[in-house]
C-alpha cells in the first residue's frame, strides 16, 4: 500500500502535513531519522505509518504512561493492533501482552524506557522480528534539555543488544542545536536524515501582559473568549485549587488538574476537559502532554514557566485544528521568585554527581533568563521565540502583543445584535447580508424583497470588509453557521445575544482601534437615536438654564448617535465629553441609549 493510501484509510487524513511524507519515506528505505516538529506538527504518524506497511514490530520508546494510553486507544479505534508495556500493568497482563508479542500480535508496541532494562523484556525482544524504533520525546536523553529521563541513556545499550539493528528514529518538539547533538550521539543514530519542519504557528497570536492583578485579568480574557475551550496554566498546585474554586464560584465551568490528585480524579478531570463538558482547564504543567484536543481556543499561563521550551510547548496545545488561536503571558515579578526557588530547590535526582547538579542549576537558570526576557515584551515575541530554536525571523511578525500594541477588547455586541437580526430575516449568502445591512438594492437584495425589511441599511455606516469580519467573527463564535447552500443561518446560542443581554467582546489591537476610530469619524448616526439624544440634551439644558450647546455640542450628539457607546468609559472616549459633563450628564444619556437599544430590539420580530 502507497503511504498516502494508508494515511487515508487508516488516519482518515487527505494528505500529509510539512515533513511527514519525506520522513516516512525514509524510515520505509530503512534509514534513521531525526525529526524535530513543532508540538501538534503530526509526529505520531510518521512512525506510525511506516510502521504498519513493514512486515515486523515496531517499538516505540514513550516516557509517559498516560501517552501511551491515549495512543494504543487512539490506534486500536483505527483497527491498528497496538499495546503498550509499563508500570502500571500487573505481571500477568505484562506476560499475556509479551507471549503476543512473540506470536507477532502487534505492529506497535509501546514501552517506558525503564522497561528496555528488565531481563524478561530483552529475552522476548531479542526473538522479536523488529523494524523499527522509534524514540518519542527524544529530548529526554539530554541533560541539556528541560525533561532528562536517566532511563533513555540506556536506549544504546539496549539496541546494540538486539542480533539485528533496527532503523532508529527519534521525535521531538523541543531542541536547540545542543539538544540535537545529544539526541544523534546518545541515541546512537547512524547518519540520521535530520528533518526540522518549521517552527512557526501562524494561527497563534502571542502576548504578553504584565496584569496588576491577575484574577481580574484573567476574568476579563474568559470572557472574551467567551464558550471557547482553553487551558489556564499555573506554577503551583496550590493556585491551581485556589483558581479552579474562585472561578467556579463566579460561575465559569472549570476544572482542575495537578499531579497531587489522585490518578482516577486526573483521569475524570481530563475526560470532562476533552469531551467539552466544561470550557477551562486549570492546572499546572502535570497536564497536557500527549493530550490530543484540537479546538484549543486559547492557552493562558497564569504564571510564567521557567523556560521557553516549557513555554512553547504549553502555548502550542492552543489551535491544534489550525483556526486562530490566543496564547497568553501573564508576568509579574513574583514569577521569577517562584521560578528561582524551583529551581534552588530542584527535586534530588539520585542520577546526579553533585557536580553535575549544580551544572544543571546553572542551565536552568539561564533558560529563566530567557525565558524572562520574552516576557519583558521588548522584541516581537514570535522573533523570540523561533530564534530561540534557531530559526532565522523578520524583527516584526505583526500577530504578537508587541508588534500590534496593546490588547484590548471591545464591544461588539450591538453591531452584532443588527448582523443576527438581518440574518434572522435575510437568511442569504454572506455577500447579500452585507448588501442589505448597508442599505444597497442588488439585484439579489431586491429579487428576495429585501429592501423592504427592518434591517435595510441598519449598518449604512460600515464599511463591507468590517462587516466580513463580523460575520467571520460570529461564526468563530458559533453564533452563526453556513448552509449547505452557503446561506448564513442563526445557531441556536444567538438568541441569548439577541434577547438575554449577552456581551460579546472581541480581541482588538491598539493597531486595530487607532485604524477603527478613524474609520468611525465617518461613521453615520442613527437619526431617531440623535432625535431622543437632542430631546434629551433640551431637557437637561433648560433644567439646568444654560443653552442646549453647553450639555453636549450637536457635534458630540451626532457622534453619540452613530458610536452608541454601552459603558461609561466608551462615552468619555468621544470628542466633546470632558470629565465634568460626563459626571453630570453621563448616566442620564447611555439610560437613553440602552432604552432605544431595548426598544430597537423588542420591536424586531425575529
Ligand atoms: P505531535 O506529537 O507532533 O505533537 P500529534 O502526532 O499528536 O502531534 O498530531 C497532532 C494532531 O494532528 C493529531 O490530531 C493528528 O491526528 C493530527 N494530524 C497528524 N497528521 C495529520 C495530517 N496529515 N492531516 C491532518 N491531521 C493530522
Ligand atoms: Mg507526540
Ligand atoms: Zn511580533
Amino acid at each position: 500500500m502507497e503511504p498516502l493510501q494508508a494515511l487515508r484509510r487508516y488516519f482518515g487524513y487527505s494528505s500529509f502535513r510539512p515533513g511527514q511524507a519525506e520522513i516516512i519515506g525514509c524510515l520505509l528505505n530503512g534509514e534513521d531519522v531525526l525529526a524535530v516538529m513543532p508540538t501538534g506538527g503530526g509526529k505520531s504518524i510518521c512512525f506510525q505509518l511506516p510502521a504498519l506497511l513493514q512486515p515486523g514490530v515496531t517499538l516505540v520508546i514513550s516516557p509517559l504512561i498516560s501517552l501511551m494510553k491515549d495512543q494504543v486507544t487512539a490506534l486500536t479505534e483505527n483497527g491498528i493492533a497496538a499495546a503498550y508495556l509499563n508500570g502500571l500493568l500487573t505481571e500477568r497482563q505484562i506476560d499475556t501482552v509479551l507471549r503476543r508479542a512473540a506470536r507477532g500480535a502487534y505492529k506497535l508496541l509501546y514501552v517506558a524506557p525503564e522497561r528496555l532494562e528488565t531481563p524478561a523484556f530483552l529475552d522476548v525482544a531479542k526473538a522479536l522480528p523488529i523494524d523499527m524504533v522509534c524514540v518519542d520525546e527524544a529530548h529526554c536523553v539530554s541533560q541539556w534539555g528541560h525533561d532528562f529521563r536517566p532511563a533513555y541513556l540506556q536506549i544504546a545499550a539496549f539496541l546494540s543488544a538486539l542480533e539485528r539493528r533496527p532503523t532508529l528514529c527519534a521525535f521531538t518538539a523541543t531542541a536547540t542545536e545542543r539538544v540535537r547533538d545529544d539526541i544523534v550521539r546518545l541515541l546512537g543514530l547512524q547518519a540520521p536524515h535530520r528533518f526540522v519542519t518549521g517552527f512557526d504557528r501562524e494561527n497563534l497570536f502571542f502576548s504578553v501582559l504584565h496584569p496588576s492583578d491577575k484574577l481580574t485579568a484573567l476574568r476579563e480574557y474568559l470572557d472574551l473568549f467567551r464558550q471557547k475551550s482553553g487551558i489556564v496554566y499555573c506554577a503551583t498546585r496550590k493556585t491551581v485549587d485556589q483558581l479552579t474554586a474562585l472561578l467556579t464560584k463566579d460561575g465559569y465551568r472549570v476544572v482542575g488538574y495537578h499531579a497531587g490528585m489522585a490518578p482516577q480524579e486526573r483521569r475524570v478531570q481530563q475526560d470532562r476537559f476533552i469531551r467539552d463538558e466544561v470550557r477551562v482547564m486549570v492546572a499546572t504543567n502535570a497536564f497536557g502532554m500527549g493530550i490530543d484536543k484540537s479546538n484549543v481556543a486559547f492557552v493562558i499561563h497564569y504564571d510564567m514557566p521557567g523556560d521557553l521550551e516549557s513555554y512553547y510547548q504549553e502555548a502550542g496545545r492552543a489551535g491544534r485544528d489550525g483556526s486562530p488561536a490566543d496564547c497568553v503571558l501573564f508576568f509579574s515579578a513574583g514569577d521569577v521568585v517562584t521560578q528561582r526557588y524551583f529551581i534552588e530547590h530542584m527535586e534530588e535526582n539520585e542520577a546526579l554527581t553533585p557536580q553535575e547538579r549544580a551544572r544543571q542549576q546553572r542551565l536552568r537558570l539561564d533558560r529563566l533568563g530567557t525565558m524572562i526576557s520574552y516576557a519583558d515584551g521588548a522584541r516581537c515575541l514570535r522573533a523570540s521565540i523561533l530564534r530561540y530554536f534557531g530559526e532565522a525571523a523578520s524583527d516584526r511578525c505583526g500577530r504578537c502583543s508587541v508588534c500590534c500594541g496593546e490588547i484590548l477588547s471591545e464591544d461588539v455586541t450591538i453591531q452584532c445584535q443588527k448582523v443576527l437580526s438581518c440574518v434572522a430575516r435575510a437568511a442569504a449568502v454572506p455577500k447579500t447580508v452585507i448588501a442589505v445591512l448597508r442599505g444597497r438594492c442588488t439585484p439579489q437584495v431586491s429579487a428576495a424583497g429585501y429592501e423592504t425589511l427592518s434591517t435595510f441599511g441598519i449598518l449604512r455606516e460600515a464599511d463591507d470588509e468590517a462587516l466580513q469580519e463580523l460575520i467571520t467573527f460570529l461564526l468563530s463564535q458559533d453564533l452563526l453557521a453556513v448552509d449547505d447552500a452557503g446561506c448564513l443561518r442563526l445557531r441556536p446560542s444567538a438568541r441569548a445575544v439577541l434577547f438575554d443581554g449577552e456581551r460579546l467582546r472581541r480581541r482588538v489591537t491598539a493597531r486595530d482601534l487607532r485604524h477603527k476610530k478613524s474609520v468611525q469619524r465617518h461613521a453615520a448616526p442613527d437619526p431617531v437615536l440623535l432625535q431622543r439624544l437632542s430631546v434629551l440634551c433640551e431637557t437637561l439644558a433648560k433644567r439646568n438654564g444654560v443653552p442646549p450647546f453647553a450639555v453636549f455640542t450637536a457635534k458630540t450628539l451626532s457622534v453619540m448617535a452613530a458610536v452608541q457607546p454601552q459603558t461609561a468609559e466608551d462615552l468619555a472616549e468621544l470628542p466633546g465629553v470632558s470629565k465634568a459633563k460626563l459626571q453630570k450628564y453621563g448616566a442620564l444619556f447611555l439610560r437613553e441609549i440602552h432604552r432605544y437599544r431595548a426598544l430597537d430590539m423588542k420591536s424586531k420580530e425575529f
